[in-house]
C-alpha cells in the first residue's frame, strides 16, 4: 500500500489535515484506532470562531448555542455575562469528529477505522507505518494521533511536555437544572490552584468537568465532585465520568517536523493553557499541516514552512494564552477579580471566541487597565519581565 500522506488519528486534526489534502488531489490513507464513532473526553465547547476554519457549516451538529457566560468563584459570587449572539456552540465529539471523517472520505480519503498503528519509521524518500503485520508507506506522514501517540513517541523522542489533567463527566439534567444552564457555560475557580470546573449544556445533558496540572491530579477527582453537589446540576449519576491528559501548550512547540513527518493537533500540544481549548488548534494545525506538504512538494520534500508557520500563526496566541494562564490559575482570586471589577475585560474575550480581536490584543488590554501594582504582582506568576515591560509599554502608547 503506497500513498501520498498517511494520517495518524480520526480527531480534528487528522481528519482536516486528510480532508485538506485530498481537496489538493493527494492519495491519502486516515488511520483511526477505534471504530468510528467513537466517543472523545472533551467538553465539547467550539469557540464561534472555528466557523471560520471548518470547510461546512455545523447545522445539524450543534447541542446548544452559548449566549451567556458565568464566572464564580468556589460556586459563589457569579460574574455574568449576556450576548446579543452565540459565543460558542457546543458538540458531542462523537458526532462532530465522524462529520469531519465523513467529508474527509467523500473528498476521497481511504479511511481504514478500527486500525492501530503500532509503531512509525523513516525510510528512503518517505515513511512507513506498521500496521500490525502489514505495512503502508507513503511520502509524507502527519502525526494526528493525540497525547501520547505513537508518531512522536518513535520520532520525536526528545519532545517532553507538561501535561494537565482532565475530568469530563456527563449528566442528565433536571428540568431546573436544565433551565439554570440553557445557553449558558459556567466557569468556577478557586478551588484548586492551576485548576478549574465546568459546566457545558447539551440539551438535557450537562458536561461537567475539571482541569488541574498534572502534579495535582489527585485533586481532580474531589473538586469534580465538590463543584457537582454546589452547583446542584442533577440529582442523578453520572452516566460516564472519564479522565484524559491535555497536552497544554508550554514555552514553545519544540521541533514540529522531521524529515517527511508532522505533528498537529494535541500530538504537537497545541492546547490553549488558558481555557484547556483544543479542537480550534487542531482544526487550525491540521490544515497549515495539508499546506506544508503541498508546498514539500514541489520544494523537495522539505517541510519547514510548517514549523515557521506554526510559529507566527498560532505560537503568539498560545504564548499569550500561557502568560494569562499563569496569572489567572495561580492567582485566581486577583484574576476573579478583574472579571468581577471590569466588564471589559469578558466583553474583549467574546471578541476572541468571536475571532474578532487576538489574544495578545486582549492581553495587552487587560494590562492596560489594570491597576499597575497589581499587574506587578500578576508578573510574579506569569512572565514577570516580560509582563512588566508590556506593562510599561501598553501603558505608554
Ligand atoms: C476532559 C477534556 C475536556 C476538553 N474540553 C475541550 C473543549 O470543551 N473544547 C476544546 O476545544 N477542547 C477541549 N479539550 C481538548 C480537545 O479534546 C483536544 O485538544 C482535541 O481533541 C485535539 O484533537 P486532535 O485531533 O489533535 O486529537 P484527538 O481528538 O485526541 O484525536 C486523536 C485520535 O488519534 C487516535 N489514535 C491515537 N493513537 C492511535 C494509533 N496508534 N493508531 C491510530 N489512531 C490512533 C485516537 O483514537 C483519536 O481518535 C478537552 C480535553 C479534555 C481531556
Amino acid at each position: 500500500m503506497r500513498y501520498d500522506t498517511i494520517v495518524v488519528g480520526g480527531g480534528p486534526a487528522g481528519a482536516t489535515a486528510a480532508l485538506t489534502l485530498a481537496k489538493a488531489g493527494a492519495r491519502v490513507l486516515l488511520l483511526e484506532r477505534r471504530r468510528l464513532p467513537r466517543y472523545k473526553a472533551c467538553g465539547g465547547c467550539l469557540s464561534r470562531r472555528v466557523e471560520r476554519l471548518l470547510p461546512f457549516d455545523l447545522n445539524g451538529l450543534v447541542e446548544e448555542q452559548i449566549t451567556n457566560l458565568t464566572f464564580t468563584w468556589r460556586g459563589r459570587n457569579p460574574v455574568e455575562a449576556t450576548f446579543s449572539e452565540p459565543v460558542a456552540y457546543m458538540v458531542w465529539r462523537d458526532r462532530f469528529d465522524q462529520a469531519l471523517c465523513d467529508r474527509a472520505v467523500e473528498a476521497g480519503v481511504e479511511l481504514l477505522d478500527g486500525q492501530v498503528v503500532r509503531a512509525v519509521r523513516e525510510s528512503a524518500g518517505g515513511v512507513e507505518v506498521d500496521l500490525g503485520g502489514r505495512t503502508a508507506t507513503a511520502d509524507f506522514l502527519v502525526g494526528a494521533d493525540g497525547a501520547r501517540g505513537v508518531v512522536a513517541r518513535d520520532l520525536f523522542p526528545d519532545r517532553s511536555q507538561p501535561m494537565a489533567v482532565g475530568l469530563d463527566a456527563e449528566l442528565p439534567l433536571t428540568s431546573a437544572g436544565e433551565a439554570v444552564l440553557k445557553g449558558r457555560v459556567i466557569i468556577d475557580v478557586g478551588r484548586v490552584p492551576g485548576g478549574y470546573c465546568w459546566a457545558f449544556p447539551k440539551r438535557g445533558v450537562a458536561s461537567v468537568g475539571v482541569s488541574v496540572d498534572r502534579g495535582a491530579a489527585k485533586r481532580a477527582m474531589p473538586c469534580l465532585t465538590a463543584f457537582l453537589s454546589a452547583g446542584g446540576f442533577s440529582d442523578r449519576k453520572a452516566v460516564r465520568t472519564t479522565g484524559a491528559l491535555i497536552p497544554v501548550y508550554h514555552d514553545g512547540t519544540g521541533p514540529l517536523h522531521r524529515g517527511r513527518t508532522l505533528l498537529t493537533g494535541d500530538a504537537a500540544c497545541l492546547v490553549d493553557p488558558f481555557l484547556g481549548e483544543g479542537i480550534y488548534y487542531a482544526i487550525q494545525s491540521g490544515q497549515l499541516a495539508a499546506r506544508a506538504i503541498v508546498r514539500a512538494g514541489s520544494h523537495s520534500g522539505d517541510l519547514q514552512w510548517y514549523q515557521e508557520a506554526i510559529s507566527t500563526e498560532i505560537a503568539p496566541e498560545l504564548e499569550a494564552a500561557g502568560r494569562l494562564s499563569r496569572t489567572a490559575h495561580r492567582a485566581s482570586w486577583l484574576w476573579f477579580q478583574v472579571l468581577r471589577r471590569r466588564r471589559g475585560v469578558i466583553d474583549l474575550y467574546k471578541k476572541v471566541l468571536m475571532g474578532e480581536a487576538s489574544y495578545r490584543l486582549f492581553e495587552d488590554r487587560v494590562w492596560a487597565g489594570t491597576p499597575r501594582p497589581v499587574a506587578m504582582l500578576f508578573g510574579v506568576w506569569a512572565d514577570r519581565r516580560s509582563l512588566s515591560d508590556r506593562h510599561q509599554e501598553v501603558g505608554s502608547r
